[in-house]
């Protein structure tokens, strides 16, 4: 296993909508394991192929912090089937580091996807996991977070960011 390097926002790959995977081989396999490990180092609980620079769609989550084995997933060609309720909560994203804001999602959501042998499941996710699968299947389809809060704040992130490039502390 490896650690990958985790893309920042500014990156085209990001806005991107990924391909749909059609090859369930080792070389997927390697890929899941290598972003879990990513995501695990950087104390995230969720991370999408994009944010590693990989334009597919899937991704990986574990809303326990590696403390139920259940709660760690990989949903690939992530579809979400239905949601319900509401929530408004900070939210963050391994791309935009140090960058967390309010943002409203569902509060349940279901989601049908593949798993790594091809095989269709559906994952029904509460509270912080309805946030991380849709924050994730958004990130498959080329949408990041930003694009999910007002203009006002949109600009206000942004700008947040250029300054933070002038400095050299992004990317
Ligand atoms: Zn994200």
């Amino acid at each position: 296993m490896a650690l990958l390097d985790i893309v920042k926002y500014g990156d085209p790959v990001l806005e991107r909508p990924g391909e749909s995977v059609t090859e369930f081989d080792a070389k997927l396999k390697r890929l899941v394991s290598n972003m879990f490990e990513t995501m695990y180092a950087s104390r995230g609980v969720g991370i999408a192929a994009p944010q590693v620079g990989v334009s597919k769609r899937l991704f990986v989550m574990d809303c326990s912090g590696g403390r139920d084995p259940e709660a760690r997933v990989a949903l690939v060609n992530p579809v979400v089937l239905t949601v319900e309720g509401e929530q408004t909560g900070d939210e963050g994203c391994l791309s935009f580091p140090g960058i967390f804001f309010p943002v409203k999602r569902s509060l349940r959501a279901v989601v049908r996807a593949q798993n790594l042998d091809g095989e269709e499941f559906e994952f029904d996710g509460l509270d912080l996991e309805a946030r991380c699968m849709l924050h994730e299947t958004d990130h498959c389809d080329g949408i990041v977070f930003i694009d999910r809060t007002t203009t006002l704040k949109r600009e206000l992130v942004r700008r947040k960011i250029r300054r933070l490039e002038k400095q050299g502390r992004w990317i």
